[in-house]
């Protein structure tokens, strides 16, 4: 940590990987395997953070292993069209039902910028809603009260992003549907798009209450303005087809543009934007739109994306949901042991554990938790072998690699863990 302190802002190359919200070193991962991760020491722990996560199959699945070392014999990136592309897009098309085409990029971030930036040319509009506590990466825009980082270290907004930028960003409370409307009868006819996360994962996991994100439908198409469904997180994860597989479809229609990543990368730079075609349409080389990538579209990433959804079967996706409750229920059990108000909430196996005992509906509910309690509970779970994330605001991941074995190491853990959060509150003064 010192080396990578002296040549790396922090040490780290993304925010969160810091223990920052929690104190103490992050562990360097020198290998991982299935569920199990191995520090520079020898360390072994279970894996909750699944790369934040894209490994919903677990650390180098054999199949997933043999298409990355098949691609890369083939060449590692050729700046023209190749196969591996069409295949995922085809992937991609076929499990979600309203996408008709994708353009595949790089990462999340470079899937809702392009995503805004699309919706702006179609409309011809400038301003775009979101919501306090979602996090769509780190564009400029959209920065505004995000979650995951910005809400782990308690930033209002980001340095650096220009008045300009964050005038055309209107963020409004997420599941309150009259701060919506309102929002929309004020501005309705300058806004381009609604962007949401499908269900958030980025301030924890807080689902969208029944009839939310069809209002958001209803109203964004009243308005003319374009609904983007960030699945970035939830996309392949908490379905075959994310969260638009679990609620939708909906009565008052699919949202106009999703975007993915995480998962369909399985672990190597790939993510996707995609929608109805008349829209896609709209971009380079075809339409007005720029948008571009060097290396998008990497046979090798492409490779692994295509592998990860391919291994994705029903038989995976119950076995996410079986390890989750398992871990949820045990957590559940030993807080309540201890007397230590939590409430954990789920969207598909995606889960987390807020430290109050009431819903989070939004972000100054997820705000209103005992932090310290989480600390002091992550840091002895890290010491039982397990890797939480190190942050009270983000989803625990598990995968189907996720065994008997790994299930028990993390039950073991718990009981120290919920005493440690226990023991932190009886210090906390009043
Ligand atoms: C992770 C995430 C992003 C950003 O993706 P990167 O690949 O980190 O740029 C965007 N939206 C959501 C919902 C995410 O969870």
């Amino acid at each position: 940590m010192e080396r990578a302190l002296a040549v790396i802002p922090g040490g780290v190359n993304s925010p969160v990987r810091a223990f920052r919200a929690v104190g103490g070193t992050p562990r360097f991962i020198a290998s991982a395997s299935g569920p199990w991760l191995t520090d520079v020491d020898g360390n072994r722990c279970v894996d909750l953070i699944g790369s934040w996560g894209p490994m919903i199959l677990g650390h180098t699945h054999p199949d997933v292993l043999r298409a990355v070392h098949d691609a890369a014999m083939s060449g590692f990136s050729f700046g023209t069209p190749s196969e591996n592309e069409v295949a995922l897009a085809e992937a991609i098309v076929a499990r979600v039902e309203p996408v008709e085409q994708v353009r595949l990029v790089n990462s999340g971030t470079e899937a809702t910028m392009s995503a805004v930036r699309l919706a702006r040319g179609v409309t011809g509009r400038s301003k775009a809603v979101k919501f306090a506590g979602c996090y769509h990466g780190h564009v400029d825009a959209l920065l505004a009260h995000a979650g995951s980082g910005v809400a782990t270290f308690g930033l209002p907004d980001s340095a650096g992003v220009p008045a300009s930028a964050a005038g055309e960003t209107i963020v409004l409370p997420y599941n309150d549907e009259a701060a919506l409307a309102a929002a929309f009868a004020e501005h309705g006819d300058q806004i381009a798009c609604l962007i949401t996360e499908a269900s958030p994962g980025n301030m924890g996991v807080v689902p969208p209450r029944p009839g939310f994100t069809q209002a958001l439908r209803r109203l964004t198409r009243e308005h003319g303005a374009l609904l983007i469904s960030d699945e970035v997180m939830t996309g392949f994860r908490c379905s075959a087809a994310g969260w638009y597989g679990l609620e939708g479809p909906y009565e008052a229609g699919p949202p106009d543009l999703f975007t993915f990543g995480k998962v369909m990368g399985g672990g190597f730079p790939a993510a996707a934007f995609g929608g109805r075609a008349d829209i896609l349409a709209q971009l380079a080389p075809i339409g007005p739109v720029y948008q571009a990538g060097t290396l998008s579209g990497n046979p090798v990433a492409t490779a692994a994306g295509l592998a990860t959804l391919r291994g994705c079967t029903p038989e995976v996706y119950a076995r996410l949901d079986t390890v989750a409750h398992t871990i949820a229920d045990a957590v559940d059990r030993e807080l309540s042991a201890v007397g230590v108000p939590h409430r954990i909430q789920f969207a598909g196996s995606m889960f987390s554990v807020f430290f109050r005992d009431r819903e989070v509906a939004d972000y100054d509910d997820a705000r209103d938790q005992d932090v310290p309690a989480f600390a002091a509970f992550f840091h002895a779970m890290l010491e039982g072998g397990v890797h939480l994330p190190p942050s009270a605001y983000e989803s625990w991941f598990v995968s189907a690699a996720h065994d008997d074995e790994a299930v028990e190491a993390v039950l073991a853990a718990l009981p120290a863990a919920a005493r440690a959060a226990s023991d932190s509150r009886d210090r906390m003064p009043g």
